[in-house]
């Protein structure tokens, strides 16, 4: 059965979208059979995947709402080597149309349950925000990856999401769990940056991931591409750091 994944942090711009797709290229290049769903509506890590959001008949959105199933809306990345849920701007939507329907925090969950033994790993990536599509993505995870880079204010953003993460565990997900905080565009050339790394692994001990992503322009330039950039440019120092969080998540998946 899939180990469920959310790559969450309701700050924008710290590197989920990044994180999920290239994390997902890296599982796939080892052998991992991975679904990718998109759960933000700028459909960055479904354009990021080499699908064309503009063009997708069938989306997360209609999986949300019930018109479709996973089997029907799932696409194929075959230059990534794995399976997208895709999304695009119609998912917006969603959080106005799924207002007065019931257990509406549960739809993911229920409409993964059937492609489970499909899959090693889904990989969900997050908006920028604790919204009800968050909500959707949490509430179908066995844990939660949180990338955030070493700044003096990542902290104070981290409370609200763990105080989240502790609600949705108490009250609708009893397998939610924190996996790992991810380093993300790590500069360690940056005093402050080493010293919030220090924190971090003083305060978080083993929930902070061993590997480091590194800043590096290669991961940058790939979305342009249509391509994370452990496919784009597999030898790139982001690249490579991906590579060894691919690993590390294996080796985390087996003590879980
Ligand atoms: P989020 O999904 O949290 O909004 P993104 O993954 O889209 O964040 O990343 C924000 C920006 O930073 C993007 O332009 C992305 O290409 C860039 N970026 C992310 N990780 C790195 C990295 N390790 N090195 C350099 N640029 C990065
Ligand atoms: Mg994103």
């Amino acid at each position: 059965m899939a180990k469920i994944f959310c790559v969450a942090n309701q700050k924008g711009g710290v590197g989920k979208t990044t994180t999920t797709v290239n994390l997902a290229a890296g599982l796939a290049r080892v052998g991992q059979r991975v679904l990718m769903v998109d759960l933000d509506p700028q459909g960055n890590a479904t354009m990021g995947s080499g699908v064309d959001k503009r063009k997708l008949e069938l989306t997360v959105y209609d999986v949300l709402l019930e018109s479709s199933s996973v089997v029907e809306a799932r696409v194929r990345s075959e230059k990534c080597g794995y399976d997208v849920l895709g999304a695009n701007r119609e998912l917006a939507g969603a959080e106005v149309e799924l207002v007065d329907v019931e257990r509406r925090e549960r739809r993911l969950r229920q409409a993964l349950a059937p492609v489970e033994a499909e899959y090693d790993f889904v990989l969900i990536d997050c908006p920028p925000s604790l919204s009800m599509l968050t909500l959707n993505g949490l509430c179908s995870a066995h844990g939660v990856i949180v990338p955030m880079q070493c700044e003096y204010f990542a902290l104070e953003g981290l409370t609200d999401l763990v105080n989240t993460i502790k609600q949705v565990h108490a009250n609708l997900n009893k397998d939610l769990q924190i996996i790992g905080l991810l380093r993300v565009m790590f500069d360690p050339r940056i005093t402050l940056q080493q010293q919030v790394s220090e924190q971090l692994k003083a305060h978080f001990k083993d929930k902070v991931f061993d590997t480091v992503i590194p800043r590096n322009v290669r991961l940058a330039e790939a979305p342009s591409y249509g391509l994370p950039g452990v496919v784009f440019d597999p030898a790139a120092r982001g690249s490579q750091a991906f590579m060894e969080f691919a690993q590390e998540m294996v080796e985390r998946i087996r003590k879980m």
